[in-house]
């Protein structure tokens, strides 16, 4: 279906572009990779009168390291990230930009726009909640700056006010010891995941000092996995410590039935992947190089 009319606007920096919806009011939406927006737009589900397209903005996709902070220009396509140093250096950012959908939607999709986007089944929040991550905000009236765990309120709703544009997502880099691994299960690329996990572990040793767990599509924004973390910490990482935060993430999770499965399925799942997603931020975390897929139906 065709999307219903619209005005198309070219915003020439983040700051008219954050002018232009505030004048513009409630029927304009910003457009980034359009990859969330434009298929809501061809369903009917989305009618925006003004469309502000942020892709002629200059300077707004980049990937710069700086004191430990990485920081994504709010235009950077998860395949820009995909292929980065930053990726490479951090696996847990590759396992998530490789495995969202398919080429074309990686060349076009945004990690502004994803967060922005707040979709339960999106990978990036589940991903960046288990890092220090801060959302950098441009409005009329000056900057702002949100840390994840404040900048996505609920559902599809985020914090920000209506004259804000993301600028700039900063993430720290881990600390040294650190290990991390994201695992989503999927029925094809081009799909959200049916449920996903994402896990950061700080480790002296074989002992693990700090733990952070989190749990995409199984609730209506990312579920921090507290029980389970705390069965990590401060513990060895042997099989009773995997099973007990395995039970943890999957009484943590709260999926609905649908279409990929039913709620015990979905919980199931979770635990499963939790295993094996601790498992392998615990190699990167000594150091071996592993390579991560998601998992097919
Ligand atoms: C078939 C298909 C499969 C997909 N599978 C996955 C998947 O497996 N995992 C996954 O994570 N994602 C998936 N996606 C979504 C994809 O990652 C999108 O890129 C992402 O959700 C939205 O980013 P975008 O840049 O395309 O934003 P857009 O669609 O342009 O915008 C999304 C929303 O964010 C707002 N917005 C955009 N940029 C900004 C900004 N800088 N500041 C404030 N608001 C802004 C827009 O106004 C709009 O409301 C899939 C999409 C499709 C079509």
């Amino acid at each position: 279906m065709f999307p219903r009319a619209f005005h198309y606007h070219r915003a020439g920096s983040l700051k008219e572009a954050a002018t232009m919806i505030e004048q513009l009011g409630d029927e304009a939406k910003l457009l980034a990779g359009g990859q969330s927006l434009i298929p809501l737009m061809k369903l009917r589900f989305a009618n925006p009168k003004h469309l502000v397209d942020l892709n002629f903005v200059p300077g707004v996709s980049y990937i710069k390291e700086e004191k430990n902070t990485v920081r994504f220009g709010a235009l950077t396509r998860h395949s820009d990230i995909e292929n980065s140093t930053a990726a490479a250096r951090i696996p847990i950012i590759h396992d998530c930009a490789a495995g969202i959908a398919d080429v074309q939607i990686r060349n076009r999709g945004t990690i502004g726009g994803s967060l922005a986007e707040a979709d339960p089944s999106g990978d990036w929040a589940v991903v960046l909640s288990t890092l220090d991550t801060t959302i950098h905000c441009v409005g009329r009236k000056g900057k702002r700056s949100i840390p994840l765990s404040e900048f996505i309120a609920d559902a599809y709703t985020t914090s920000l006010e209506k004259d804000e544009v993301v600028s700039e997502v900063a993430v720290k880099v881990p600390a040294k010891g650190s290990g991390g691994a994201y695992l989503a299960f999927k029925r094809t690329a081009p799909v959200y995941p049916t449920a996903s996990v994402a896990v950061n572990l700080v480790m002296n040793g074989d002992t693990c000092k700090d733990a952070r767990i989190a749990l995409g599509c199984v609730g209506l924004t990312a579920i921090k996995a507290s029980e389970a973390e705390a069965a990590l910490r401060g513990q060895a990482i042997n099989d009773h410590a995997l099973n007990t935060a395995a039970e943890a993430a999957r009484a943590a999770a709260d999926p609905q039935p649908d279409m990929r499965g039913s709620v015990d399925y979905k919980r199931a799942l979770v635990a499963a992947l939790v295993k094996r997603a601790i498992a392998v931020a615990v190699r990167r975390a000594r150091g071996e190089q592993v390579e991560l897929g998601h998992l097919y139906a």
